[in-house]
């Protein structure tokens, strides 16, 4: 009896932990008509060992390269180097007039850099929110398009969806963006195209849920005490909703990680790799 005591003890234990991961990288998009279990298998979908041993991505350095390499997960970067007690703010679907006009506002009255990542038909629309965060200091990288989820786009689809959100951020800022933040995270299966296509894939440790109506202030610094670490990544969103929530509790967020000792980066400084390449 003892015996298949312990068994069962250790099955629980590990599928406990396996619940745990699932729950740590689980990823959420307000666009998104899945559930979270769907999304988690697309970013889980590509597992492979032989991954990141040649330099796929034609624009890296090969300094850039090996930086990289040791802290990507099949092909994706999810949090920085843990050495050091940084932490970067990402916020994702913008930019929008009214959401990222005021989180601007917060970082510049806190002295904060942060990273977004821009939806190109946004970009079409209010090019110079994205000059704004250029000369203000913070770093920028692809959404896509129009949000559509990556994997389901014909090669074709893909290469045209990326170069023609590409173009429209470098139109309004004049910069050569090499990062890419896939829709809901997802990646299944063109993670080595996407490099060739000449991106780091950027994604996230910390997920603050922010985009789900109802979400309230508390529950967003809940889960940002309890899970950034040294490194972290966390995501928010400037747009595709009311971003009240996100907006305002951001000033507190911003006091209470100052307050733990951490040093806000934009995602370029964290990894230590370039945002752009000209
Ligand atoms: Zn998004």
């Amino acid at each position: 009896m003892g015996k298949f005591f312990r068994a069962g003890v250790a099955l629980l234990t590990i599928s406990l932990l396996m619940t745990g991961c699932r729950i740590i990288h689980k990823s959420e998009d307000p666009m998104s008509k899945k559930g979270p279990q769907a999304e988690e298998q697309q970013q889980f979908g590509a597992g492979n060992s032989q991954e990141q041993k040649v330099k796929l991505n034609p624009l890296l350095t090969q300094a850039e390269f090996e930086k990289l390499k040791k802290i990507e997960r099949r092909h994706i970067v999810f949090n920085g180097p843990k050495q050091k007690k940084r932490v970067a703010l990402t916020f994702d679907d913008g930019p929008d007039p009214r959401f990222t006009t005021q989180i601007l506002n917060i970082l510049r009255e806190n002295n904060i850099k942060a990273t977004f990542f821009l939806i190109g038909k946004n970009v079409q629309r209010f090019p110079h929110l994205v000059k704004q965060e250029v000369d203000e200091g913070h770093a920028i990288g692809s959404h896509s398009w129009e949000h559509k989820e990556l994997p389901k786009l014909t090669p074709q689809q893909l290469h045209e969806d990326l170069k023609k959100t590409k173009e429209e951020i470098k139109k309004a800022s004049g910069k050569d963006i090499l990062f890419l933040r896939p829709p809901y995270g997802a990646t299944k299966g063109i993670e080595e195209k996407l490099k060739k296509e000449g991106y780091v894939i950027i994604n996230w440790d910390v997920d603050t849920v922010d985009w789900k109506p109802g979400r309230t202030p508390q529950q967003i610094v809940d889960v940002i005490q309890k899970e950034t670490q040294p490194g972290s990544i966390i995501l928010f969103h400037d747009a595709g909703g009311n971003r009240s929530a996100t907006v305002s509790v951001l000033p507190q967020v911003i006091q209470q990680l100052k307050s733990k000792g951490f040093e806000f980066v934009t995602v370029d400084q964290l990894l230590e790799v370039r945002a752009y390449h000209n």
